[in-house]
Order: structure tokens, then C-alpha cells, then sequence
């Protein structure tokens, strides 16, 4: 079970995030950050008349990713991904307007809170513009492919906030395994446990499928997203 302030620490490590709403029948996407937590959720701030926010007044909905080091995204001259230890987070939250009265009385004692304070004085639209998530579910995919500080490719969680569920990750064997152990050759992320039946560890697996298309009895189940 993740805390509010450890997932807004990882977020607020990355800085700056995609945030995504709805708008009609299209999906619109912008870059933004974050500006504090506290027990009622994650706090972020944008002009309420711009597009963003009345997308998110309307909708009452956002979903948000972001990688810790983009740097991954090469390749080393021969073809070989170049992909140094990271980790990618994304949720999917319920969003709601804060008052300016209260993003202010929370400042008081909360100091990741003052720069929304402060811009509420500066800038006359600001006071209209304090969001917080109130209740999210998402999932960190935390990466080190070259396996450099574990032995293992992906340490994976799942969390959620505001009483939201969520489904467990990855694939699972079914009691119809018969315990061949071909799923577990072809598992290059060290997911599957032998057992009765074969196990698949949900921190660990990918979602890659591999295992899905070795396994002779179809005793492999599809991941459900969170
Ligand atoms: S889906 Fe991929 S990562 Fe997950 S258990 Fe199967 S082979 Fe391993
Ligand atoms: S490949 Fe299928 S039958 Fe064989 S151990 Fe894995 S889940 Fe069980």
C-alpha cells in the first residue's frame, strides 16, 4: 500500500509529466507538473478559462505519465537499446476544483502549497485555477534492463488512493498448468516460480506475452490494465 506523499514524491521527482483529458471524442494532451499533496490528494494549478481546465471541470477526469530519465530512448551504434536504470509512473484520477480560501489555509502549513498561494495574489485567473486528484489508481514500472543495481529487469507496483480498486498486474497461470516449465525458460524478467501450479510474480512481469504463446495448454491468462 503506497502513501499519497511517497507517489507525489516519485512524481515530483520527475518534475514535469503528461497530463491527458477528455475533450468531446478526442483525447488532448499538454505538459505540466505538480504542486503538492496532503491527505486529500495531488495538487496542480492551471488557469480555469484555459482549454486544460475546462476540460478537467467538465470532465472531472485525468489521467498523467512521465519517465524519470528520458535519456532511454536511444540506441547504442550496433542496434543495442540503450535504456539505463529508470521509471516510468502513471494514474488515472478523479479531479476537482479547489477554492483559493483553501489552497491559501492549507499553504499555512503545508509549503509545497505557497507558490499556488502566492500565484492566486499575482495573477487574478490563478484564483479559479487550483486542481487536486482526490482519488487515482496507477503503476510504476520501475526499469533496469542491464540489471546494473538488481538482478532482475522490472520492479513493478500498482497503488491507489481515495478508496479506488485495482486489478493485480501482470499474467496469471491457471490450475491448468501442467507444469512443463516452458513458460518459465522463455521469461526473461525472472517473473514465473515454479509450483503446482506455476506462479508469475506481478512485480515482475512485463505483460510480454511470451510465456502466453509457449505455454502448450493455454493455461495462461491475459494481464488486466489497472
Ligand atoms: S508475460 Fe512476459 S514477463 Fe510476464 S511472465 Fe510472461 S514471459 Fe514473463
Ligand atoms: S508453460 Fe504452461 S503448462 Fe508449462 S509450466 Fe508454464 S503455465 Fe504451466
Amino acid at each position: 500500500m503506497m502513501e499519497i506523499k511517497e507517489i507525489y514524491e516519485l512524481i515530483n521527482n520527475i518534475g514535469v509529466l503528461v497530463f491527458s483529458t477528455i475533450n468531446g471524442d478526442e483525447v488532448h494532451s499538454r505538459i505540466a507538473h505538480f504542486n503538492g499533496c496532503d491527505e486529500d490528494g495531488i495538487y496542480f494549478r492551471t488557469m480555469a478559462n484555459k482549454p486544460f481546465g475546462r476540460q478537467l471541470i467538465e470532465t472531472g477526469k485525468v489521467t498523467v505519465c512521465g519517465i524519470s530519465d528520458s535519456k532511454c530512448l536511444g540506441y547504442e551504434e550496433e542496434g543495442t537499446p540503450n535504456f539505463p536504470p529508470s521509471y516510468t509512473i502513471r494514474l488515472i484520477g478523479d479531479v476537482k476544483k479547489v477554492a483559493p480560501e483553501i489552497i491559501k489555509e492549507k499553504a499555512k502549513t503545508n509549503k509545497a502549497l505557497m507558490s499556488a498561494a502566492n500565484d492566486i495574489d499575482k495573477y487574478p485567473a490563478m484564483a479559479e485555477g487550483n486542481f487536486v486528484i482526490y482519488k487515482a489508481k496507477g503503476e510504476i514500472f520501475d526499469v533496469d534492463f542491464d540489471c546494473i543495481n538488481r538482478d532482475h529487469k522490472l520492479l513493478r507496483k500498482r497503488f491507489s488512493f481515495g478508496g479506488v480498486p485495482f486489478n493485480p498486474a501482470g499474467v496469471r497461470i491457471t490450475d491448468a498448468c501442467i507444469e512443463c516449465g516452458k513458460c518459465k525458460k522463455v521469461c526473461t524478467f525472472k517473473a514465473i516460480e515454479e509450483g503446482t501450479p506455476y506462479k508469475v510474480r506481478e512485480d515482475r512481469c512485463d505483460d510480454c506475452g511470451s510465456c502466453l504463446m509457449a505455454c502448450p495448454v493455454n493455461a495462461i491468462e491475459e494481464s488486466l490494465t489497472f
